[in-house]
């Protein structure tokens, strides 16, 4: 323990402050510069089908692409993945025949249309969260074919005069690799054909029969919903790196493909920078309320986020954040100035001398403290002293600060925040090692000063 750790967000093209019903879709382009078949991948035409956006969320945040180009569009109907609908404003993946321009759905219909035909685009993946188990017999009520959970879904077999037009042969090729992949052989995936052109009037008017309308080979993927997300989100991306070798992508991650492993990268990413990192807040398991948060006076909240699935918007008492299906918290801000002369602090932290930039979270073991920097004073949220305006130049324990001021439920994440007059300059998080704290802190040995 006591590392210092100074996180680095991804900044995605999140839109600066938006309302929750004016939430756009982002796109978000990984290009390798090498020639090669451009995918593009769509997450979140329904916003309770969190295996899906999930997984097309882990494909900006922790993928690279060194051959050919992945576009990905992880939030396609954003405003009801955030309130956890199927659609606010009805189903949006019957709205590719026809949609009125009255529709509130109508503008992200035709921004998605655009990118479907543009003449880069090679494939097309449509990800689903769908019921059951898809059999091609019925064997019983979650397994047969009314179920639609772990299958590819093939419109028709055949794209005519297109050289990647045989979606069929294509998917059965994609579904025996997947099958060398399962967690459990229930989870065994099939091919689905839909049969769309033969007849099915509310197929006809999907994305997926669109983009086939327009001359582009696209599948649907679906995970089960019997199954838990980072499990469904395991399984899309399993399909979707079966599809990318099979098109001559390549690409790397920046984390295992193990169920666990996605579920630990879905859980860990939101944290969430304001004014270009004078706060940074890692926002796992953070508590339903934060109050007096030092926010800017007289501006748009500017944000950047660990992942595109994060939306703020505005509410009665402040703002909002929600992380795809997930509530994370809400902020009510007090308002200040900012004051941006503050490049670092030094602190103590377990003895150790450490330069802290504004924006880091620093991990303690014992004992931390700031010290005194002429002209600002330091708030550690939490901890007081009576009579004492600046906290810094004192040693800090855990157990001496309430624990209710955590920014997490654990109690273990404070904030430490530095101001010079009147002006906000910066906040520092302080993380305190999990579990039993208080035993710990009995045990544990006197904090010694080192140096200063
Ligand atoms: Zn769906």
């Amino acid at each position: 323990m006591g590392r210092l750790i100074v996180l680095f967000l991804l900044v995605v093209s999140l839109p600066l402050f938006a309302d929750a019903d004016k939430l756009e879709f982002t796109l978000h382009k990984k290009e390798s510069g090498k020639p090669g078949k451009t995918i593009l991948v769509i997450g979140g035409i329904q916003g309770d089908e969190p295996g899906g956006f999930n997984a097309a969320s882990l494909l900006v945040t922790h993928y690279q692409v060194n051959k050919g180009n992945i576009w990905v569009v992880p939030n396609l109907n954003f405003q009801s993945i955030i309130h956890r609908s199927r659609g606010m404003n009805g189903d949006m993946n019957r709205k590719f025949a026809n949609v009125p321009s009255s529709d509130p759905d109508y503008d992200t219909v035709q921004r998605i249309k655009q990118l479907i035909k543009s003449e880069q685009v090679d494939y097309i993946f449509n990800l689903h969260d769908g019921s059951g188990f898809y059999r091609e017999t019925y064997i019983d009520k979650m397994h047969s074919p009314m179920r639609w959970g772990q299958s590819i879904i093939i419109d028709q077999e055949e794209l005519d005069d297109h050289d990647l037009g045989n979606m069929n042969e294509a998917a059965r090729t994609i579904v025996d690799r997947v099958n060398e992949r399962l967690l459990d052989q229930e989870h065994v995936y099939r091919v689905k054909n839909t049969r769309t052109r033969e007849g099915d009037h509310e197929m006809e008017k999907t994305l997926t029969y669109f983009a086939i309308n327009h001359g582009k080979p696209a599948i649907g993927i679906e995970a089960s919903k019997s199954l838990p997300t980072h499990q469904r989100a395991y399984y899309h991306l399993q399909v979707l790196e079966a599809y990318m070798d099979w098109l001559g992508l390549e690409y790397q991650r920046d984390m295992n493909l193990q169920a666990a492993a996605v579920k630990d990268a879905i859980d860990n990413n939101v944290k969430v920078s304001f004014y270009q990192n004078r706060i940074f807040m890692d926002m796992k398991n953070a508590r339903k309320t934060l109050r007096y948060v030092p926010l800017r006076e007289g501006s748009h909240v500017e944000f950047s986020a660990s992942s595109p699935l994060v939306a703020i918007t505005s509410r009665k008492n402040g703002y909002r954040i929600n992380y795809g299906n997930r509530r994370v918290t809400d902020l009510h801000p007090q308002y200040f100035d900012y004051d941006n002369s503050l490049s670092s602090i030094t602190m103590l932290v377990d003895g150790e001398e450490k330069q802290v930039t504004p924006g880091s979270i620093v991990d303690v073991d014992q004992a931390f403290r700031v010290e005194t920097l002429e002209g600002y004073r330091v708030n550690v949220i939490g901890w007081s002293k009576k009579k004492l305006k600046n906290e810094s130049g004192h040693d800090i324990y855990r157990n001496e600060i309430v624990k209710r001021y955590s920014i997490d439920k654990q109690g273990t994440i404070f904030r430490v925040e530095l101001y010079k007059d009147k002006k906000f300059s910066g906040m520092v998080l302080v993380r305190f090692p999990r579990g039993s704290e208080t035993a710990k802190y009995r045990e544990a040995e006197p904090f010694v000063q080192q140096s200063g």
